[in-house]
């Protein structure tokens, strides 16, 4: 899970931003140690037990639309012949991120890609789906607001693309069983939180798990990461996972 690839000011901002010669560098580790993305209908048909993908897939997901993901995450992909699954905050489309304004330290607004650049992406390959529509924690909602989120993103997507998307990212990944349940009344077959972990055939389809990629998350914190399926990619929790196998192997109780 990726959120702005761009420039950064502050620490705040270097937590959800990858400069975009770092996220060229993390394609090009993942693409060299043979990982390969899948999109979104193949992921979610794995998750329901009915397709099978290739060993070291991944999903590539970005948060919020920002314009960045068109002008830097974009060329990178399309060189290595790869696309991705974008959320966008379908009120704010060819708008600023409004929603992080007080979060922001420096209070800066960034530019959210616009009609134009999103149906140029469409054509390559990307695909778009459900950020809410106005970036909302959806779990603070009443019952008609989270249905006007939920159900009026999907429209909004629908007269955009002109096909309504099944897939919804949670705003700050904030959810609990009532927005499952009118996620699911929406019309959603999937939703995706910010949960860490590995997802498997079988996961609850109203929690998908992603890894938060940080932007100073250096290309070997990423590898580890992936391959802990965990948000920890320090050296440490490599070498205490690795530790842990080995010991498992050897019959030896290490946890
Ligand atoms: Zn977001």
């Amino acid at each position: 899970m990726y959120h702005r690839v761009g420039d950064s000011e502050n620490d705040w901002e270097r937590r959800y931003c990858v400069t975009p010669k770092r996220f060229a560098q993390h394609m090009h580790m993942l693409h060299s140690k043979g990982y390969r993305p899948c999109g979104i209908e193949q992921f979610a048909q794995w998750v329901g037990g009915t397709a099978a993908l290739p060993s070291g897939s991944f999903l590539l997901t970005f948060d919020d639309g920002f314009e960045g993901v068109y002008e830097h995450a974009r060329p990178v992909l399309l060189k290595l012949g790869w696309t991705a699954s974008v959320f966008l905050v379908t009120q704010l489309i060819g708008q600023e991120d409004v929603w992080d304004e007080l979060n922001n330290p420096s209070s800066r607004r960034h530019r959210l890609l616009d009609r134009m650049q999103i149906a140029e992406m469409v054509g390559e390959g990307f695909s778009f789906h459900s950020h809410s529509r106005h970036h909302l924690d959806l779990t603070t909602l009443s019952d008609a607001q989270l249905e006007e989120e939920l159900l009026g993103s999907r429209r909004d997507i629908e007269d955009l693309l002109e096909r309504p998307t099944p897939y919804l990212a949670y705003p700050f990944g904030r959810h609990d069983s009532r927005v499952q349940k009118a996620a699911h009344a929406a019309g959603y077959v999937a939703a995706f939180s910010t949960k860490p972990g590995f997802n498997r055939p079988g996961q609850e389809r109203f929690s998908i798990l992603r890894l938060d990629v940080a932007g100073t998350d250096s290309a070997g914190v990423l590898g580890r990461k992936m391959a802990l399926g965990s948000n920890i990619g320090s050296i440490g929790a490599m070498a205490r996972y690795t530790i842990g196998r080995v010991c498992h192997r050897l019959g030896l109780g290490y946890s």
